[in-house]
């Protein structure tokens, strides 16, 4: 019999201010003029560099002691212990799989007690291997049995919906602007619509 259901949450721009990091980050070391809604997962474009400076620079910025200062949403936590009372919350990220330990510090720091099991689909690992080029976040909650998925990323969203998981479009930025969501793809703008959509469920 399957328990509680299942929520897979992202952090960046979902439990964490990754934008804003990435943004202040990059002015500060690369003289640009980047605002919050000019950041995308494209860095190369957002940046201008070409592929070579693109992988330098991400190194750099993927460094585990910048990731543990990043400022959390602070909006997540109530909402995240209303939702644990129904729902098994589980963590479904991105990032690369160097960052593991200082993930789960920062997790712990900031969201202690809140998540069961912590999954890195490993999309931006560094090394690309047959598995995990063709690895998506889809697989992994497919794999895990998530009903819900909250991300900001509409390809994340679009492609949890198309797999039958509910999903929670995050947020309303310059990078995740979309008119027209198909079925099963549900945009909440912040942490108190969330809260909403959920309670509609029961
Ligand atoms: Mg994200």
């Amino acid at each position: 019999m399957k328990n509680k259901p299942i929520i897979a949450v992202d952090i960046d721009d979902v439990l964490a201010d990754f934008a804003s990091f990435f943004v202040d980050y990059s002015n500060r070391n690369w003289q640009s003029n980047l605002t919050h809604d000019d950041f995308n997962e494209d860095y190369g474009q957002v940046w201008g560099v070409d592929r070579d400076e693109t992988t330098r620079r991400a190194q750099q910025l993927h460094d585990p002691a910048l990731f543990l200062a990043i400022a959390p949403n602070f909006d997540a936590l109530a909402t995240l212990l209303k939702l644990k009372e129904n729902y098994e919350l589980i963590i479904a990220t991105s990032r690369r799989s160097s960052l593991t330990e200082a993930t789960h510090s920062w997790l712990k720091k900031h969201y202690g007690g809140i998540f069961d099991r912590v999954y890195f689909s490993g999309i931006y690992d560094g090394v690309i291997t047959a598995k995990n080029v063709t690895r998506t976040k889809r697989d992994l909650l497919v794999e895990h049995g998530v009903d819900y998925l909250i991300d900001d990323q509409i390809k994340h969203c679009f492609g949890a919906a198309e797999s039958g998981v509910q999903a929670v479009l995050f947020g309303d930025r310059g990078w995740n602007k979309h008119d027209d969501l198909p079925a099963g793809v549900t945009r909440c703008v912040d942490w108190t619509a969330v809260e909403a959509y959920f309670a509609d469920k029961r």
